[in-house]
């Protein structure tokens, strides 16, 4: 795919629109690699990774930003986080059960979508979308409704070795635009494009052809990258959401603790003392 992994935004000034790009490439292969996810699966991870991504574009601060749920269907669970920085980290399990369809209901079952918005420096925000729409763009168009009240559009698609994705929104402002049809011409244009064309062809290409009628900003392009977030400290602090009398009944069978991060694999060990210290015995009074 054209541009690897990237995230770019552009304005179509005159018309009170933004609009992002996104490409997973290389980083979203690794991410897959060795876990023979069905065709239905590894495209519903590399949409929700894809659109965790979108919507940092559209944070007012410095945090991260996580689309999350859990399934009563073949997937259990299902999330995605992204960071302003436009690193993320995402993973979906399943249970053993055939994949029938792309449905997001087959696939998750009676579930919720929640999108939550953490600031580094502030109050976290949880927005939770009822599971109606039968995939994740239009799930997220309700979103945006719901939350901000903003017309929004999404456009995914994605094949065994990367994704792509496009959000357009219309901006508080478009309401006093004289031009009340350019929403609906700028979204119908974007539909018209394939695959092919968008693996094919970069970001400022694609902007052209489609806007070429319009005023276009086109923003530096970001990296994308992979990044995890655990670390000891926030393994511990699980042991603690655990409780002492669960945990010390672990180490009655197990020398040590071990938590793997179901993100990248990282591995964590916690011995009797670490437990003590965490719980605050064994420190000196
Ligand atoms: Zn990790």
């Amino acid at each position: 795919m054209v541009e690897g992994d990237t995230f770019q935004k552009f304005m179509l000034d005159a018309l009170e629109i933004r609009g992002e790009w996104v490409r997973l490439d290389d980083s979203f292969a690794e991410l897959c690699q060795n876990k023979n996810y069905p065709e239905s699966l590894r495209k519903l991870l590399a949409e929700t990774t894809a659109a965790s991504l979108l919507l940092t574009g559209t944070l007012k601060f410095e945090g991260r930003l996580s689309i999350h749920a859990r399934g009563s269907g073949p997937v259990s669970l299902l999330m995605a986080e992204a960071t302003h920085e436009r690193a993320y980290r995402s993973i979906v399990n399943h249970k053993a059960e055939p994949f029938e369809s792309d449905d997001l209901n087959h696939l998750l079952g009676k579930a919720q979508l929640a999108i939550t918005i953490e600031p580094d420096k502030g109050q976290r925000y949880q927005g939770i979308v009822p599971l109606e729409a039968s995939n994740m763009g239009d799930c997220l168009v309700q979103y945006f409704d719901m939350s901000e009240q903003l017309d929004t559009f999404f456009m995914f698609d994605s094949d065994a070795n990367g994704c792509f994705g496009l959000m357009l929104q219309k901006l508080p402002d478009y309401r006093s635009i004289q031009d009340q049809d350019a929403w609906d011409r700028v979204t119908q244009l974007a539909n018209t494009l394939s695959f092919e064309e968008v693996s094919g062809h970069d970001n400022e290409t694609l902007t052209h052809r489609l806007y070429h009628e319009e005023q276009v900003s086109l923003f530096a392009q970001e990296p994308v990258r992979f990044q995890c977030t655990c670390s000891p400290e926030r393994s511990l602090a699980s042991l603690n959401a655990l409780g002492h009398d669960e945990v010390l009944d672990i180490l009655e069978h197990e020398a040590k603790v071990a938590i793997d991060c179901q993100f990248c694999g990282a591995h964590y060990e916690f011995d009797r003392a670490d437990v003590n210290a965490l719980f605050g015995l064994g420190k000196m009074h």
